[in-house]
């Protein structure tokens, strides 16, 4: 099979030494497993002839784009290929008229919007991980971010997908088509439905007034309050995020951005539209938020100032380095209105197995991000991480919520996925698998429930 590849993409775009095979072997989740070779191919039809040899070998095959999943998905499975998308990367149409970009999926998310700005368009669905992420991997995880609570998530920017099923055969899927919007399907379906070779997807016209501003609490649950309360206001602001106290002393640890240190919570507020309505949204926004217990509120002044806040959000967790070896991030979603009971709950889980909790999460969206601090090299806070992150799940899930809110279900969560979801609910998605994906070569043991209950957390 190694030798079947050689020949079709050539020497180079086949890599098998143990050093190589070893940066394919983990994304970041906490779990690794080592390929039998990574491939890198440079076009659609290298694609599509990877995927027929790996089928005449019955050999699995995982899309990679740059492993910065959190829940394993980009893991390899039972040797099998790695397709790494680090060589599609190019932006092969960018349709200022139509405000449309065709992209390969091994784009980085920023590099598009750099791409659009001079003809002031930004590509809007913005996980933190951002300046790395693909495209690629962006509509596979359906990936969200801080202004997604506007903009909506990445599948409401996906128009028209090229796509190389299991056989190897290339379809294209397209919302501008009648019928079943199948585009839809692929967008979250984690590399198991089929590759994605190539995207349309939405570019959107630049705001032409962007405010930013922090308000501070004694307390997240109050914090938690005010964001409910500006949504009941009827008011949607671009972005709705917050930090407590231990977050937001590492963000400014790391980034002197201008966050304070001592306030139980930082609520980060963006609006972005038309600079006449600007004054408005300013009053009542200030006004909801000190009735409802601010205790400082400020507004960025400059656009340095605004980025410096938003660098240090999204720089959050690369500031985690700076209060603990390792820290294993929950992903988990609850209404907006129990937002305060979900975080006191986490609170709970952490002092009870004596564990540093960081929250920092989309607040308006109901996401909860809590950042569990551990040190690797201590077996007991191992133990310890695996069982609180169970307990935050259970938490969310009693609370009406669910076991993800945008980084996907991967290898972490797959067993997860029975609280949610009942036998037949399950038995439906295989059936729309077998679809696309008869043989289930196509990134196999993700997604679907194992009957194992939790896996090993290995050191991050
Ligand atoms: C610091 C940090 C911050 C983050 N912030 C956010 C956030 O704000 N919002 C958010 O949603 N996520 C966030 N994430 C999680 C992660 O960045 C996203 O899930 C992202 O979409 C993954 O993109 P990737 O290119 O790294 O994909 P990978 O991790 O390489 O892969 C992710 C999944 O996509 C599949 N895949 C990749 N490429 C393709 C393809 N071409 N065709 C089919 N399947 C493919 C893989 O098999 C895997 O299942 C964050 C992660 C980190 C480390």
């Amino acid at each position: 099979m190694l030798q079947r590849l050689i020949d079709a993409l050539g020497a180079d775009a086949v890599k098998t030494e143990p050093e190589d095979l070893a940066v394919y072997s983990f994304d970041a989740y906490t779990d690794g497993r080592t390929p039998r070779a990574v491939v890198l191919p440079a076009s659609t039809a290298d694609v599509s002839a990877v995927v027929k040899i790996a089928a005449e070998y019955n050999e699995p095959v995982v899309p990679r784009g740059a492993g910065t999943g959190l829940c394993g998905g980009a893991v390899p499975v039972e040797g099998g290929i790695v397709l790494s998308f680090a060589r599609m990367n190019r932006i092969l149409e960018l349709d200022t008229q139509r405000r449309r970009a065709r992209v390969q999926p091994g784009v980085i998310n920023l590099n598009l919007s750099a791409a659009a700005s001079p003809h002031g368009l930004f590509y809007a669905p913005d996980p933190s991980s951002q300046k790395i992420s693909t495209i690629g991997g962006n509509i596979a995880t359906n990936a969200g971010g801080p202004h997604c609570l506007s903009y909506g998530t990445t599948v409401n920017h996906v128009i028209e997908l090229e796509i190389v099923d299991d056989g190897g055969n290339v379809f294209t899927t397209s919302i501008d088509h009648p019928g079943y919007d199948l585009t839809a399907a692929f967008v979250g379906s984690e590399g198991t439905l089929g590759i994605v070779t190539s995207a349309w997807v939405r570019l959107m016209r630049a705001p032409e007034a962007v405010r930013v501003w922090l308000a501070t609490f004694d307390d997240v649950e109050s914090a938690s309050d005010a964001v409910s309360a500006i949504i009941a206001a009827g008011i949607v602001p671009t972005a709705l995020e917050m930090m407590d106290k231990v977050m937001a002393a590492a963000v400014e640890a790391a980034f002197h951005a201008g966050y304070p240190t001592d306030a139980g919570a930082v609520l980060l507020i963006e609006h972005a539209g038309f600079e006449d309505d600007m004054a408005h949204y300013e009053s009542e926004i200030a006004r909801i938020v000190r009735e409802g217990g601010a205790t400082t509120w400020r507004s960025a002044r400059t656009e340095a100032e605004r980025a410096a806040l938003w660098a240090g959000r999204k720089g959050a967790a690369g500031a985690m380095g700076r209060i603990s070896p390792n820290y294993y991030l929950q992903d988990v979603c609850v209404r907006r209105s129990t937002l305060p009971k979900a975080l006191h709950a986490v609170e709970e889980i952490a002092r009870e197995y004596r564990l540093t909790v960081a929250n920092v999460f989309h607040a308006g969206d109901g996401n909860l991000h809590p950042m569990l601090c551990y040190d690797k090299r201590d077996p007991k806070q191992i133990q310890a991480v695996i069982e609180s992150g169970n307990a935050i799940l259970e938490t969310a899930i009693a609370l009406g919520g669910t076991v993800s809110g945008e980084h996907g279900i991967g290898y972490e969560k797959r067993d997860a996925m029975t609280h949610v979801y009942s036998t037949s609910d399950l038995a439906t998605m295989a059936r729309v698998r077998d679809v696309f994906d008869p043989s289930r070569r196509l990134n196999p043991e993700k997604i679907f429930p194992s009957g194992v209950r939790c896996p090993e957390v290995r050191p991050a």
